[in-house]
């Protein structure tokens, strides 16, 4: 099974080789042809106004947008990918994003990037220690979200087939969230 990972900006390489390690074969896509027999799609964590700046100038926000109402594309957005994904962004209304899963972010939530940290929790009965990069902060979750974890307020939610943190997996050395997604992904 191919599972793409959106490798314009941001920690690219840690999804990667996460990926690897569950043996799937990983694409890294940058243009709407990179979709092409992929299943899922990894938006990683970086600055989410450069993203969505570079994303538009090739067309890709379109495709994904495409491709996930079809039920052709599963989601998993890290951070800056968590804030693009959401259908609002609270205290930057004007950024653009793909307004795909029902939830009230605001960004830069914890603070500065001063205020970044580390967590260890249990999720999916795994210890797995949350990384918190300038990590925005989940304000509101529609009926149809599902909260796997909570630290304080949602920070592993799920809807239909998109799955976000805002907090970074990948740079953890548990392989659990993106297991989780990679059989999200098997469902499509
Ligand atoms: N602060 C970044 C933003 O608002 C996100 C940081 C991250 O992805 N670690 O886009």
């Amino acid at each position: 099974m191919k599972v793409g990972v959106l490798a314009i900006q941001g920690d690219v390489i840690e999804h990667i080789e996460t990926l690897k390690k569950l043996n799937v074969d990983v694409v890294e896509v940058r243009l709407p042809e990179d979709f092409k027999g992929i299943k899922g799609l990894i938006i990683p964590g970086g600055e989410s106004t450069t993203l969505i700046k570079l994303m538009k100038r090739f067309d890709v926000d379109k495709e994904i947008v495409k491709r996930y109402k079809n039920n052709k594309l599963a989601i998993f957005g890290t951070c800056a990918g968590a804030i693009l994904l959401a259908k609002t962004i609270l205290n930057h209304p004007n950024q653009p994003g793909l307004g795909l899963i029902d939830i009230e972010i605001q960004r830069n939530g914890y603070g500065r990037q001063i205020d970044s940290f580390e967590k260890k929790e249990k999720i999916f009965g795994k210890s797995i220690n949350c990384i918190f990069i300038r990590a925005p902060v989940i304000k509101s979750v529609g009926k149809g979200v599902k909260v796997i974890k909570k630290i304080k307020t949602p920070v592993l939610i799920e809807e239909k087939n998109i799955i976000i943190s805002t907090f970074h997996p990948e740079l953890s050395d548990s392989t659990v969230i993106h297991k989780h997604f990679v059989d999200m992904c098997k469902n499509i």
